[in-house]
């Protein structure tokens, strides 16, 4: 199943649903211009939740490789696009991860897999950080892994709760990145060239 292409049964119940909701909002869901939005939306949220139907940990035991380097592996400006959980609106920003292999490394394009994979759910964005680390140390075993999220929050800047613009940071660690050593090599390296998103 292609889940780009491919709906989930659902998607004419959604549509109809998204009819009903244009109408509560006061909208007449039968003049031209919208037509086919409830259909074009239930197709959307289909898209942006497809990581439920996903399984991230197998994207990274399918592309595990034995290699003796035991360096910090870093993956920097991954995108992140998701939906936080409380209100559905966008979040949006720049992911990165590190880890010290042990015995293990995986593709690098797979680490930015995970974080699609996740981020295409319902999400609140301490919780994301939380589970690509978990997802990495629980299929790499590296000898650490830490992950941080420089995001920005539509449901903030939409409904003027807080200043516009404002990041939000979030960052998850485990093993060697308990050391505070090993932290600040991560985010010396981060800020090296990382570009503001
Ligand atoms: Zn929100």
């Amino acid at each position: 199943m292609n889940p780009e292409t491919d709906f989930r049964d659902g998607l004419d119940k959604l549509a109809a649903d998204y009819k009903d909701i244009l109408q509560t909002l006061g909208e007449d869901p039968e003049r031209e211009g919208l037509l086919k939005t409830p259909m074009r939306v239930a197709k959307a949220m289909q898209i942006l939740t497809r990581g439920y139907f996903q399984d991230p940990h197998k994207v990274l035991t399918d592309a595990l490789f034995e290699e003796k380097y035991d360096q910090m592996v870093i993956v920097k400006d991954i995108d992140v696009f998701s939906l936080c959980e409380h209100h559905m609106l966008p979040f949006y920003g720049k992911c990165h991860v590190a880890y010290i292999p042990n015995g293990k490394i995986t593709g690098l394009s797979k680490i930015a897999r995970v974080v699609d994979i996740y981020s295409h759910r319902l999400q609140v964005q301490e919780r994301l950080t939380q589970q690509i680390k978990d997802c990495i140390q629980d299929t790499l075993k590296p000898q650490g892994v830490m992950v941080v999220i420089e995001a920005k929050h539509m449901c903030m800047q939409m409904r003027g709760v807080e200043k516009q613009n404002s990041i939000t940071t979030t960052s998850d660690y485990s093993g060697v990145f308990n050391s505070l050593n090993t932290r600040m090599e991560f985010m010396s390296l981060l800020r090296g060239e990382s570009k503001r998103i």
